[in-house]
């Protein structure tokens, strides 16, 4: 999930509150997995205890990919698994997406 994409999915949070008063906890919990996962997506609870983890805390891992350098030639990179950024340091946070950078086993 990308800094946008948590944005606007706060923004959406917010909205709830907005001329709107939840009154069960089923309206709750569709009205949060909406905000959260969004409209046409399957919501089950794991995928929304998810999405709302990685609203709070997002992590990503550094993986190895094949990136083209400035002459054309095919390199691996050490890059984000969120975004793509190529991670050219012993970061703690990729600096494209924000995402706590954790080991792939973690
Ligand atoms: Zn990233």
């Amino acid at each position: 999930m990308t800094s946008d994409e948590r944005r606007e999915t706060a923004e959406s949070l917010r909205y709830l509150l907005v001329g709107h008063r939840i009154r069960y906890k089923e309206q709750f919990f569709d009205d949060v997995a909406e905000a959260v996962v969004g409209y046409e997506d399957y919501h089950d609870f794991d995928t929304v205890i998810e999405s709302i983890a990685d609203l709070i805390d997002p992590t990503a891992s550094v993986r190895l990919f094949k990136v083209l350098d400035e002459h054309g030639q095919e390199m691996v990179r050490p890059t984000c698994s969120a975004c793509g950024h190529v991670i050219a340091g012993a970061w703690a946070f990729c600096p494209g997406c924000g995402s706590r950078l954790v080991r792939a086993d973690d």
